[in-house]
């Protein structure tokens, strides 16, 4: 069984007063733990603290959101998985378009950093997606398996649940524009398809394959009704504790109030 994972992406937002107030917020939700994760991925000036306020909260994970290769040495502005590691995450995104559209990220880069987090026993949480341009054009997946075999194709895994994936569409990406449950899922069922090619069928089942691009309170039930999503990567919607509570306690009556 793959337990479903909500993953806050709070990009380059929140003070540290902010950051507090809403996983104080978030905390005080009651959800059903043992089948859901939530990783809190928040900005590199908020992960000790962050970190802190969730240490020892089942089923709460904490997740940079971006790594550099190397271990150490003179990369003047960036964080090793290592230092991750040394700041308490577990996970990490890796690839977030935003990264490959403003920083150049390519496949190769993607690739590196995974290796970097497995060796630190980080789970990345690998993103790809096709830009508007490309899905009219009639490529989501050659793009989407290209960014997957690039990142991935080589790396030695030998569980599928050290490897998270988010499948996000960038025109969907901050937009309020959704891709209906029907297109996603059938575009993570083709990644996961992918991944029983690199890895076997075993580890392709383990493996979390997530859906990120606007999803809200009020789409994600659809969303996660779906067989081949196992969970969301939200950004916006993540920034507020009363939407992303009510995200994490999806298809359930729970929300902030309770
Ligand atoms: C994201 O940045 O990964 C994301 C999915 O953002 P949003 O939910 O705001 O579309």
């Amino acid at each position: 069984m793959r337990i479903p994972i909500l993953a806050a992406n709070w990009k380059m937002n929140l003070s540290r007063r902010e950051a507090k107030n809403l996983v104080e917020d978030l905390l005080k939700v009651a959800f059903p733990v043992s089948q859901r994760e939530v990783v809190l991925c928040p900005s590199t000036h908020l992960l000790t603290e962050v970190g802190a306020l969730i240490e020892g909260k089942a089923n709460y994970g904490l997740g940079g959101q971006n790594l550099y290769f190397k271990e150490s040495g003179a990369f003047t502005g960036e964080v090793s998985a290592t230092m991750l590691r040394d700041c308490g995450c577990s996970h990490v995104l890796i690839g977030h378009s935003e990264r490959r559209a403003y920083f150049h990220e390519s496949d190769k880069d993607c690739y590196l950093k995974v290796e970097a987090a497995m060796q630190q026993n980080l789970i990345p949480i690998l993103c790809m997606g096709e830009s508007l341009e490309q899905r009219e054009a009639g490529k989501t997946k050659e793009v989407v398996l290209g960014q997957l075999s690039g990142a991935l194709k080589g790396q030695s895994l030998s569980s599928g649940e050290k490897l998270v994936i988010a499948y996000e569409p960038i025109w969907a990406i901050g937009t309020g524009k959704t891709d209906t449950p029907e297109g996603a899922d059938g575009t993570i069922s083709v990644i996961r398809q992918e991944l029983g090619n690199l890895f076997g069928e075993r580890i392709a089942q383990q493996v979390r394959l997530l859906y990120g691009g606007s999803v809200n309170a009020a789409n994600v039930d659809a969303l996660m009704a779906c067989p081949n999503i196992d969970g969301a990567l939200v950004g916006g919607a993540s920034l507020k504790a009363e939407s992303f509570a009510r995200i994490v306690n999806y298809q359930t009556q729970a929300s902030l109030a309770n």
